[in-house]
């Protein structure tokens, strides 16, 4: 902003001819002037065109100079016009009143046109960076306000929105829960009766009607664990669970490997499990996630690796992490935010057989015990998924 340039609209008010002449002459140019001769006149001039500056003589027939600038900065539309008072007057009880009325400076009588010109330039200065501060916080109001119409407009559509999703998501997993629960019965007759006929009459049937036997029981199951799946997910996304009760993890793991111990074998996994604490929650969503987590790490190794996983765990700030640790594919980085939503699978279903849903239910459950779960992976060299709980501490000690 260059304020020197700025030609100010300067009012210049005194009964004395020889002064208006004087500080005409100090003034202008770079500033346009107009002149009053009295206090009424002044008012005038300036109720039908507020100027930049008053230069004011105090000592006026009629209306003083001190009733004058008191009107002025009583009135709104003119308070904020800087006033110079010139004055024959030098005593500091003078210059007080002034100061207290709302003087922005003096100029002593008889006026010397270097000193006008540079407190009236001083004054200018500072009307201009004051009306231009005006201007930036009356658009500044202005977009705030506009901005805060949008956000209550946006904000009112959002919570209609949500509370419309939110609706459509009961209602969708409502569904999906008796429909998945009302699968479930039929399955377990098919499952059970195939299970029955294989024990029963497997020796009286041919071997290719064997195997059509098996591949539809071990099809039936796999329906079963996916339809388990849908269930147990929707249940916890309704809340539904239990008071939480002290686990003891190191417990609960050696039940998991003793459940696990058929694929453990089969697929040839070592498996160390470092000491593990108690933690508040539920034992059987508990079990459901490590047996995940197991379960994947297991799972997802290249053709001709043996699995191996390491479950540890640390304390830090109150949180106890249990890492899952497996020497398995790996998960590329632009894959891993994927990772936990239902139904994401990365790898191809007929290397890798299972619902999608396995971590979605992991998270759902670690969230619920007020943690979370997180993962690092490097391709093809192996994953740590990581569980973050609140410690455990137990009142009674
Ligand atoms: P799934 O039922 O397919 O196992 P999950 O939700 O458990 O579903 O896992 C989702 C996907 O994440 C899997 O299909 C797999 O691609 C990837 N994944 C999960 N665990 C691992 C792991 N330990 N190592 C490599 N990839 C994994």
């Amino acid at each position: 902003m260059n304020t020197s340039s700025w030609a100010a609209d300067i009012l210049i008010v005194d009964d004395d001819i020889g002064v208006l002449r004087a500080l005409d002459k100090a003034v202008r140019p770079p500033h346009n002037v107009r002149f009053a001769t009295s206090g009424a006149e002044a008012l005038r001039l300036m109720e039908d065109d507020p100027p930049d500056l008053v230069l004011l003589d105090n000592q006026m027939p009629g209306m003083s100079g001190f009733e004058l600038l008191g009107m002025i900065k009583r009135d709104p539309v003119l308070a904020d016009v800087p006033v110079i008072i010139v004055t024959t007057q030098s005593d500091p009880a003078f210059e007080l009143n002034g100061l207290e009325q709302g003087a922005a400076d003096f100029i002593a009588k008889p006026v010397q046109t270097a000193i006008v010109r540079a407190r009236v330039q001083t004054q200018v200065n500072l009307k201009r960076a004051n009306d231009t501060l005006k201007q930036i916080s009356e658009v500044d109001r202005l977009n705030l306000a506009q901005a805060m119409v949008d956000l209550r407009a946006s904000h009112a559509q959002l919570q209609q929105t949500a509370e419309a999703l939110k609706l459509a998501n009961e209602g969708l997993l409502q569904f999906v829960r008796i429909s998945s629960h009302d699968l479930l019965e039929p399955l377990n007759t098919v499952v059970q009766f195939a299970g029955l006929m294989e024990e029963d009459h497997g020796t009286e049937l041919p071997d290719g009607a064997q195997r059509y036997l098996r591949l539809m029981r071990n099809a039936g199951e796999r329906m079963r664990s996916l339809l388990d799946d849908v269930v147990r997910y929707s249940r916890l996304q309704r809340g539904e669970s239990d008071p939480p009760k002290p686990v003891q993890l190191d417990l609960l793991l050696a039940n998991l490997c003793d459940a696990l111990a058929a694929p453990l074998i089969e697929t040839g996994t070592q498996l160390s499990i470092h000491p593990l604490p108690t933690v508040m929650g539920h034992a059987s969503l508990l079990s459901l996630l490590f047996q995940n987590l197991l379960s994947n790490a297991m799972k997802f190794v290249p053709e001709g690796r043996a699995p191996k996983i390491n479950v540890s765990s640390r304390l830090s700030n109150g949180l106890v992490t249990i890492r899952v640790q497996d020497n398995g594919i790996g998960i590329a980085p632009h894959h891993i935010e994927k990772l936990f939503q239902p139904f994401a699978r990365l790898n191809l279903r007929r290397e890798f057989e299972g619902s999608g849903l396995g971590l979605a239910l992991c998270r759902q459950i670690v969230e619920a015990h007020g943690g979370t779960l997180t993962v690092q992976s490097v391709l093809g060299a192996g994953s740590s998924f990581e569980v973050h709980l609140p410690q455990y501490r137990d009142d009674r000690s």
